[in-house]
C-alpha cells in the first residue's frame, strides 16, 4: 500500500472541524514510539511516518475519520501516548494516525468499574477513582503518561500484575466499544470474552473508542528498597513474597547488580554489588512484610510512606521497561529481553541463565500472576554485540523452555506466542474488508493475503 498517491489535501478539506497536525517535526513525533531501545528496530523504523495527524474528540467524530479513510482507502494507525516500545503504534505504510489523547472523559466510575475514553490517561484516572476508594487493578511503569486505550491495545501488564494477573486474563476488561473501516463504519461493542477479540492487537482491528475495565480496592502504598548480598536469595526472598497471599503487594521487581548502578536516583540507597528488591507493599501489610525480609536477611535501605506517595522518585518508574529507560540512559548500546520462566520450584533454571551470561544479560525480573499461577518475567537487560548473538542469546532461553516475547519485532504474532491469534484475524477481515489498520502489522492478517 503507498500513501503518496493519496489526495491528502482533500482528505484535510473533508477533516474540517477536527485537529489535524501536518508538519513535519510533530508529524515526525507522533509517527514513532520507544522502538529504538531495540537496535534491530532502529534502522526498520526510523524514517517511518504517517501523513497526517488527526485528533478527535468524539466517537462521532472518529466515525467520520473512518469514512473519510475508507472513501480514499488511506491506512490508519492508531495511536494513544506513544510509549509502546517497539514500533506498535508507528505507521508502516504511511497514512493518518489516529491520536486518541482529546478523548479523555471519564464516564462513570462506581466501586469496582468504570467506563472511560481510550485517551484517559492512567495517573490522572486513579485520582479520581481513589476519592471513591478505588484504582486500577494494574497499570504500566509510563502510569503518568499512558493511555488507558494504550495499555489495553499494547500492553500486558505491569505494577499490579502481582495481584490481578494480565490483562489478558479473564475479568481484566470487561467490554470495549470499536469503530469499524468497513464501507459504511459503526460501532461494536464487545462485551465479555469478546474483548479478547481486540485485546492487545496493537490496534489493528478496530478502532477502541470507549472501555469498561475492573478496578481495584486502593490501599495506602508504600515502597520500599531492599538490598541483598546474593541474587540467588533476593530471587528466593521474591518467589516467597509472592506465594505469601497474606501481605498484600503490587509490585516484586528484582534487579541483579550490576543494574542498579543505572538507577542515578538511587544510588545512595543501593550500595555497589547488591542485588535489590524494589516493592511496593500495602501500608498495613508492612509487619509481617518485614518478619520476611528478616529471615532473608534482607537490608530494608529506602521507606516511602503512602502519605509521601507524591514526594521524591517513585520507585515504579524503575521496573519494568523503565529499568530498561534507565540503562539505556547511562550506556546507549544496552538493549534488552522481554521472557517468561517456566515452572522452576528449586529456581535451577534462573541460577543457570544468571551464571552462564554473567554481565552479557543481567538478570531483572518481574514477579507476576498469570493464569492464575505465578510467574516470573524476565526483562533482562543485554549487551548488544551484534543480531546474530543476540539471536543466540534468546536460542539459548527457548531450548530450557523460556519464553521469549521477542522486543525486537514489530509484527504482532512474532512478538508474543508466535502463532497467529485467529479470533483476531478473523474479526479483522470483518471490521477491516481493504486492511486499512497499520498494513503489514499483522502477519496472521497479511499471509492470508498474499
Ligand atoms: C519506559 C517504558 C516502560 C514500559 N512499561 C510497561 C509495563 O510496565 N507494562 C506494559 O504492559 N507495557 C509497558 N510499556 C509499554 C507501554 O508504555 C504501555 O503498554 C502503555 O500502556 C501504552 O500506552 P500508550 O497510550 O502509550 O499506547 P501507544 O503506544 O500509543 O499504543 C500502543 C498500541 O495500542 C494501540 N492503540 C492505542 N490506542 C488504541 C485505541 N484506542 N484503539 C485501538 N488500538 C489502540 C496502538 O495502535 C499501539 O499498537 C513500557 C514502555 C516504556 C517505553
Amino acid at each position: 500500500m503507498n500513501s503518496t498517491t493519496i489526495d491528502w489535501e482533500a482528505i484535510s478539506s473533508e477533516l474540517a472541524g477536527i485537529e489535524i497536525i501536518q508538519d513535519t517535526e510533530r508529524l515526525a513525533k507522533l509517527s514513532l514510539d520507544y522502538y529504538h531501545f531495540s537496535p534491530v528496530l532502529q534502522p526498520l523504523l526510523e524514517e517511518k511516518r504517517g501523513d497526517l495527524v488527526v485528533r478527535p474528540c468524539t466517537e462521532e467524530e472518529v466515525l467520520k475519520i473512518a469514512k473519510i479513510c475508507v472513501k480514499y482507502k488511506a491506512p490508519l494507525t492508531v495511536r494513544g501516548a506513544g510509549t509502546g516500545n517497539y514500533g506498535q503504534c508507528v505507521p508502516l505504510s504511511g497514512g493518518i494516525i489516529l491520536d486518541t489523547t482529546k478523548m479523555n472523559k471519564i464516564s462513570w466510575i462506581k466501586p469496582g468499574l468504570a467506563c472511560v475514553e481510550p485517551g484517559v490517561k492512567m495517573a490522572a484516572f486513579d485520582k479520581e477513582a481513589r476519592e471513591i476508594g478505588w484504582e486500577l487493578r494494574m497499570y504500566p511503569s509510563t502510569y503518568r503518561t499512558a493511555t488507558i486505550g494504550g495499555f489495553i491495545g499494547g500492553g500486558s501488564g505491569g505494577i499490579g500484575s502481582i495481584t490481578y494477573g494480565q490483562l489478558r486474563d479473564r475479568g481484566n476488561l470487561h467490554a470495549v466499544r470499536v469503530v469499524t473501516l468497513e464501507d459504511e463504519p459503526r460501532v461494536i461493542e464487545l462485551r465479555g470474552d469478546e474483548v479478547q477479540k481486540v485485546n492487545h492487537a496493537y490496534g489493528t482491528n478496530g478502532i477502541i473508542t470507549q472501555l469498561e475495565i475492573p478496578l481495584a480496592p486502593a490501599y495506602p502504598w508504600a515502597e520500599l528498597i531492599v538490598n541483598f548480598d546474593d541474587f540467588m536469595t533476593s530471587a528466593k526472598f521474591a518467589q516467597e513474597l509472592t506465594d505469601t497471599d497474606g501481605i498484600i503487594k503490587k509490585l516484586i521487581c528484582i534487579c541483579a547488580w550490576p543494574i542498579p548502578q543505572y538507577f542515578a536516583a538511587l544510588r545512595s540507597y543501593i550500595p555497589e554489588g547488591k542485588h535489590s528488591a524494589l516493592l511496593i507493599i500495602a501500608e498495613p501489610s508492612l509487619e509481617p512484610f518485614k518478619e520476611l525480609v528478616k529471615e532473608y536477611g534482607g537490608d530494608i535501605s529506602y521507606e516511602k510512606s503512602a502519605e509521601d506517595g507524591n514526594k521524591g522518585v517513585s520507585l515504579a518508574e524503575f521496573t519494568w521497561n523503565h529499568t530498561t529507560l534507565h540503562a539505556r540512559s547511562a550506556d546507549p548500546s544496552l538493549t534488552y529481553l522481554q521472557s517468561s520462566l517456566p515452572d522452576d520450584p528449586k529456581m535451577e533454571l534462573l541460577e543457570h541463565l544468571y551464571g552462564h551470561f554473567g554481565d552479557e544479560v543481567m538478570m531483572h525480573l518481574e514477579f507476576v500472576k498469570s493464569g492464575g499461577k505465578s510467574v516470573i518475567a524476565g526483562l533482562q537487560v543485554v549487551r548488544y554485540t551484534s543480531e546474530d548473538r543476540l539471536n543466540e542469546i534468546i536460542r539459548y532461553h527457548e531450548e530450557r523452555g523460556a519464553t521469549i516475547f521477542n522486543p525486537h519485532t514489530y509484527i504482532l504474532e512474532d512478538g508474543g506466542m508466535k502463532t497467529v491469534n485467529v479470533e483476531q484475524v478473523e474479526f479483522k477481515k470483518k471490521v477491516d474488508p481493504y486492511g486499512l489498520f497499520n498494513p503489514g502489522k499483522m502477519r496472521g492478517y497479511f499471509e492470508e493475503k498474499e
